[in-house]
């Protein structure tokens, strides 16, 4: 069979620890043997950012900004012990933040379902998709201790010096605590656009919440800008593709969840996100199976596992011992990246070969066969626990069947 062709490059960003030798075998078992890879290549191991100062990772995030589309493997984000582990010149900050600054992205989690994990509500039948507004907020809040008899203000001053002020609470009979937060209109904005343009590119249903009732100034901001983005840009083109934008109340929101089956994208503020996106996680069974892509608010996409480097795993395999370790959220950020790739430049044999990829990848573990986490949660009555070489090797076997 002749290899795959293809036409622009695909943005590879490499990364450290059991990932980046799961990024290898992925390569040479599963994707070299069938496509003509055509990447540009950035080394975001711990290593090379530290001998480059990290100008490699602001230059992969750069060419993603350029060609389109990315994927990348885990990486470590230092803190002290990695500095010391690797000597490094300085504690490099986390690549994911530098490289969703750049590129002004907004990250999605979706998790992967297959027979045998089972959702904690068995009624999600479908992914839910999790967006997280990563901006502002008490993420960047500035907070006080009051002391009893105190008066707290906000005091906003414009760019002319005019002082407009509000009380917050005259302080009696109690000390007490403040907090001021802020966001702003073109970061609120900026994630609208993700948000929408991630529900047209996966034609599901987007829902988002705040507590527009009880923040009338604050959360009803976030209200009031998705609502004009929608009717000025994307209301059309919902209605074409059958789709619908749903607002609701947090609260109403998590109720509609859980009753929910599943199959629609829920966009949340900062602190929703945050709590959220662990709570999905964790219902949905598997860190193994969670997939996450970085969307633009102009259309670029860059595709990663959820998960860490698996440290631990890591450590075993320096030792010389097999480990077992699942490669599939990791092949699910080459099959999304690889799709899209085949969508932007019209080749639909590469979009089809992902497809297959992640169709090969679903039946192994629905035969039985999957890494040691993935077993101990399965209910599946015959399981096989495989190092992560062979679990590749059985994906391929089911690939080949398909192509
Ligand atoms: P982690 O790498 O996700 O691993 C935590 C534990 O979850 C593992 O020890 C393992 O449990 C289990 N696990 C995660 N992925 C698995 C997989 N694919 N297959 C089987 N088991 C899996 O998180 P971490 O240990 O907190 O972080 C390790 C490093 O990753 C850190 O340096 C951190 O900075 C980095 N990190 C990077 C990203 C990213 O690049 N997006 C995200 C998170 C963390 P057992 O040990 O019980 O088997
Ligand atoms: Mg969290």
């Amino acid at each position: 069979m002749a290899k795959i062709q293809m036409k622009t490059p695909l943005v590879e960003m490499d990364g450290d620890e059991m990932t980046r030798i799961i990024w290898q075998m992925i390569k040479d078992i599963l994707l070299t043997p069938y496509i003509d890879l055509n990447t540009q290549y950035y080394d975001l191991g711990l290593k090379h950012r530290d001998e480059t100062n990290d100008q490699v990772t602001v230059d992969s995030a750069n060419a993603t900004k350029k060609y389109g589309v990315a994927v990348k493997c885990a990486t470590i984000t230092p803190n002290a012990a990695r500095v010391e582990e690797y000597n490094l010149k300085e504690m490099w900050k986390s690549p994911n933040g530098t490289i969703r600054a750049i590129l002004d992205g907004t990250v999605f989690r979706k998790p992967i379902l297959v027979k045998g994990i089972t959702p904690y509500i068995p009624t999600w039948t479908k992914p839910i998709t999790i967006a997280r507004h990563a901006y502002g907020d008490i993420y960047k809040n500035t907070e006080l201790k009051v002391s009893d008899g105190s008066k707290a203000e906000l005091v906003v001053t414009d760019k002319d010096g005019n002082e407009t002020r509000a009380l917050i609470h005259e302080f009696k009979g109690s000390d007490g605590i403040v907090q001021g937060v802020h966001n702003l209109d073109a970061s609120i904005s900026s994630f609208a656009r993700a948000c929408f343009n991630y529900a047209l590119d996966a034609k599901e249903d987007l829902w988002f919440a705040t507590k527009d009732t009880i923040s009338k100034t604050y959360d009803h901001r976030f209200k009031d800008i998705f609502a004009e983005i929608y009717a000025n840009e994307y209301e059309d083109k919902f209605k074409a593709n059958g789709i619908e934008y749903f607002y609701t109340l947090i609260d109403d929101v998590i109720a509609r969840v859980v009753r929910s089956n599943g199959g629609f994208i829920w966009a949340c503020k900062n602190y929703d996100g945050d709590v959220m996106s662990d709570m999905l996680a964790t219902a949905f069974g598997s860190l193994g199976l969670m997939t996450s892509v970085l969307v633009s608010p102009t259309g670029v996409y860059e595709y990663e596992a959820a998960h860490g480097t698996v440290t631990r795993h890591y450590y075993n395999y320096l030792k010389g011992e097999k480990t077992s370790t699942n490669p599939i959220a990791t092949i699910f950020a080459w099959t999304g990246a690889l799709r899209k790739r085949g969508e932007l430049d019209n080749i639909p044999e590469l979009s089809a070969f992902a497809d297959k990829l992640e169709k090969a990848s679903i039946a192994t573990m629905e035969d039985g066969i999957m890494d040691k986490n993935l077993a101990l949660i399965s209910t599946l009555e015959n399981k096989k626990t495989v190092d992560t070489e062979t679990f590749l090797k059985e994906i391929k076997v089911r690939l080949d069947a398909l192509l």
